[in-house]
């Protein structure tokens, strides 16, 4: 068996993640935005014996500026050992997409060029002599629809023939008057008379077309951005009802059969306490509370993610983030901060100033990721539906949704604006966003892979976090230290700060001992209230609602669990990713400390102001 490399290059949003995934079997994200993959990625195929590794470096347009991307890609170019170079192209937008291609045939002979989207290309109106393109350039070409895996073969056998030696790339006249550093799009243009002609229909440029003018225009594009939150956040309120409703029933049916072996097998009451009250008690929780809602939130997400709507998004609010010195790309970090905030902060490398990067960076907590979605879900359908959870219910509870979400973008705004005045200041640098595309997304496939990278993964971690988590607070609930347990003596203590903040002492603990993931809170107050009182078990938002009202929670305190559940420091793992994307402990410490200060004032205002009126 032979080992060969090849590199995987191409422009932003050809669909290089996709084939990447195909012949791999990897799945690395693929989504219909520019600037998405700002890592690179290695995975390997074997075919005809010979075993392939294939590296997916970042998307970029060109080698010959100097953005990360760029520099990461044209470093590993120059610097790799690469047997063949596989670029990948979009078939609609060859004359934009040829100017890598010449860029790094003037580096590699040895190149395969993929003309991916040729789908699309054909419902465009293009007519493409893929084999004069091969001609004019020396190298192999193929055609690809990546998405339905037409072509993948043929590529294989163009990397085995480009690897083996068996095709002779050979530079031609083209390629060596090309120079990377002039002006050369005469010979970008000269190739594409020569190898595509057009029909005249394009469909795809229609479509997109009219469905721009309604979903970008000033008067409707963001009435509708707010409509499709809407619906998101209430299928999502609708579809949680109930599932969650049977989880915890048939958690507690284990539990029963749980306690009926510990007690027969003689367990010792502190090991079965642990293990079952403490360690299972609160696994379930998490499960019951949190899977239902991201498993159908995430999903639709990524629905809306791969059909092009991001960079709409994008595109709407970017007059705001203008006006308040930040960059408009930075509402795309913020919709990645709403699926996970750590992927949010990763994906601010897409804004090339590194000022902006960081007000983006500080301000990307202020997007409720998954963990906390769910908590705001539960404390809207408890306090803010009306009595009962049905549908009127769920409707009051997307639209408060969007309303907490139109105030995030505000505090989001408002802080890069002082940012923008105070910490890092300068004006916002303006932007080409490339608008996509809207493509019908793949539904089968973007659910599962959705489901099982985001949800199935976050819940991991969660329940990673929650099982220790679970046995600590029982042990805490239950060691005691004078006339009361560990629990109490430390809520006792923080209970005046709670307080004033309109909260309690248990819940103050429980975002601090949430700090690794905040999808434990919920389960930790109730673990909290629980332990410490009569045992009440969870099935369902009315029990949550009868256990937090025993223990004295208002509307005061749900609005104000909302507002510290918006803001307060970012997860452990959020934390990290800032402190290896800025380098910095400063910007690290700052970024936990804006939300917090930001949630405490807010917080002692708004229960204060709640007092006086209730
Ligand atoms: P990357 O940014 O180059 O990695 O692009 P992705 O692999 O994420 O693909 C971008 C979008 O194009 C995704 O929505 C894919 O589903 C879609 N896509 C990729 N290849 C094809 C194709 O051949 N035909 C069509 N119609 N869509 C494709």
């Amino acid at each position: 068996m032979k080992e060969f490399n090849i590199a995987l290059a191409g422009n932003p949003n050809v669909g290089k993640s996709t084939i990447f995934n195909a012949l791999t079997g990897l799945k690395q994200h693929t989504g219909n935005w520019t600037g998405k993959t700002v890592e690179h990625c290695t995975g390997y195929y074997i075919y005809n014996d010979n075993r392939y590794t294939i590296t997916d470096l970042p998307g970029t347009y060109s080698l010959s500026s100097f953005s990360r991307e760029e520099t990461v890609t044209r470093d590993s170019l120059v610097n790799g050992d690469f047997d063949c170079v596989l670029i990948v192209l979009d078939s609609c937008a060859l004359k934009r997409n040829l100017k890598l291609t010449l860029q790094v045939l003037s580096l590699y002979d040895r190149a395969v060029i993929c003309l991916n989207l040729f789908d699309e290309a054909k419902r465009s109106g293009l007519i493409i002599d893929h084999k004069k393109i091969s001609e004019s350039l020396g190298v192999p070409v193929v055609v690809s629809t990546a998405t339905k895996k037409r072509g993948l073969t043929e590529l294989k056998t163009a990397c085995e023939r480009v690897c083996c030696a068996e095709y002779n790339c050979t530079k031609t006249e083209l390629v060596r008057k090309y120079s990377p550093f002039e002006d050369d799009s005469e010979i970008i243009k000269r190739i594409f008379e020569e190898c595509v002609s057009s029909s005249g229909v394009n469909i795809v440029q229609k479509r997109t077309e009219m469905l721009d003018r309604m979903l970008t225009s000033k008067s409707t594009g963001i009435p509708i951005m707010l409509l499709m939150c809407a619906v998101l956040f209430w299928i999502t309120a609708v579809g949680a009802n109930y599932p969650s409703a049977w989880l915890s029933s048939i958690f507690e049916i284990i539990k029963e059969w749980l306690n009926y072996w510990a007690i027969t097998l003689h367990f010792p009451s502190f090991v079965s306490g642990i293990l079952i009250d403490g360690v299972y008690t609160t696994l379930s929780w998490v499960v019951a509370v949190m899977l239902p809602p991201m498993a159908i939130f995430f999903p639709l997400f990524s629905l809306i993610e791969d059909a092009g709507y991001l960079p709409r998004i994008a595109f709407n609010l970017d007059r705001f983030f203008a006006k308040c010195g930040a960059h408009g790309k930075q509402s795309l970090c913020m919709m990645m901060g709403i699926g996970c905030n750590a992927c949010g902060v990763t994906g601010c490398r897409i804004i090339e100033t590194k000022r902006e990067r960081i007000i983006s960076v500080l301000t990307n907590n202020f997007m409720p990721c998954n963990g906390r979605l769910p908590i705001l879900i539960a404390v809207l359908m408890m306090y803010f539906a009306g009595e009962a959870f049905g549908f009127t219910a769920s409707v009051k509870v997307a639209l408060f949704l969007v309303l907490i979400l139109v105030l995030c973008v505000l505090v989001t705004l408002l802080v890069s604006k002082l940012l923008s005045l105070t910490l890092v200041k300068g004006e916002s640098s303006g932007f080409i966003l490339e608008l996509p595309p809207y493509r019908k997304p793949l539904i089968l496939k973007t659910v599962g892979r959705s489901f099982l990278d985001r949800t199935v993964f976050v819940l991991g971690r969660a329940a990673i976090v929650a099982a220790p988590a679970g046995a600590v607070i029982w042990l805490c609930a239950n060691v005691y230290a004078g006339d009361a347990s560990l629990l109490k003596h430390c809520t006792d203590f923080l209970d005046p700060f709670g307080r004033f903040l309109g909260l309690d002492g248990v819940i103050i603990m429980a975002f601090i001992l949430g700090f690794p993931a905040n999808e434990t809170v919920i389960p930790i107050i109730l673990m909290s209230y629980t332990a410490s009182g009569a045992m009440t078990d969870y099935s369902g938002y009315e029990q949550l609602f009868s256990v937090l009202s025993q223990n004295g929670w208002t509307a005061t305190t749900a609005v104000c669990m909302i507002i510290m559940t918006v803001m307060h420091f970012p997860c452990s793992t959020t934390c990290l990713t800032i402190k290896k994307e800025t380098g910095s402990r400063k910007w690290t410490f700052l970024a936990m400390a804006i939300p917090t200060v930001s949630g405490i004032i807010l917080c002692a205002v708004t229960s204060h102001i709640m007092n006086i009126f209730i």
